[in-house]
């Protein structure tokens, strides 16, 4: 059947049926390409090894969700020194591998985060007819790549809530400029270790009491100075 102008779906996919079920509107997408790339070694492939569906969310339409079923395929890899022998096609266009959501929804989904600072995002995207959960807009959001910070001396390290004290990550402040310049998924201290010991420059630590902080302070930034001590966070007293 012909692809809907309103839904682009990119090259080599179609739009094959569609249905209503469950309340959704739910649309069957076929790959027509004659092969694929090989996600390692990027040479086209074109000996299939096997069928199958993927279910992805997509922007709802005209207030109705939307379910695409996607039929792809796996292909062999030939090319003799790929360590890639069996892979499933990529769909760059439409959605990441693996993905639960198109790249449409995800979007929305981020900017609906970035717009409410995550804050009554999932009420609004309701509103617009996307479902979603408050922890799913924060994933996304964290998600968005960043500009690595860079030229960190003074670090300040702390927790915030996500869910009303339920679950905390970790906010961190470059002290000289007052600016939020990451944050962490968690307050453990393995994550802030590994991300004190990719910033070698920094010379102090303002932190909380907590002991994971400490932990990481003390892994992390060994030279750094901590606010409060006269010693680096890498010294014990004696
Ligand atoms: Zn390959």
């Amino acid at each position: 059947m012909e692809t809907p102008q309103f839904l682009p779906l990119g090259e080599g996919l179609e739009l094959t049926s569609q249905e209503m079920g469950s309340g959704q509107l739910v649309l069957h997408v076929t790959a027509t390409s004659s092969g694929s790339a090989c996600p390692l070694c990027a040479k086209p492939a074109t000996h299939l090894h096997s069928r199958y569906s993927r279910v992805v969310k997509e922007l709802p339409c005209a207030g109705q969700q939307v379910q695409l079923i996607l039929h792809v395929r796996k292909f062999f890899c030939d090319t003799t020194d790929c360590a890639r022998k069996i892979f499933a096609e990529r769909l760059p266009q439409l959605v990441a591998p693996w993905a639960q959501m198109s790249t449409r929804l995800c979007q929305a989904i981020q900017a609906i985060g970035l717009a409410t600072c995550g804050r009554l995002g999932a009420r609004l995207a309701s509103r617009l007819g996307i479902t979603t959960s408050w922890m799913t807009i924060v994933r996304r959001v964290m998600a968005l790549p960043t500009k690595p910070a860079e030229n960190v001396y003074c670090l300040g390290i702390d927790d915030f809530s996500f869910l009303r004290g339920r679950m905390f990550g970790t906010v961190l402040v470059n002290l000289d400029t007052h600016r939020v310049i990451d944050l962490l998924p968690d307050r453990q201290a393995e994550t802030a270790t590994a991300w004190m010991q990719a910033h070698a420059e920094m010379t102090h630590v303002s932190r909380d009491r907590g002991s994971e902080y400490a932990s990481a302070a003390s892994r992390g930034a060994p030279q750094a100075m901590e606010a409060g001590r006269s010693l680096p966070c890498g010294q014990k007293p004696i």
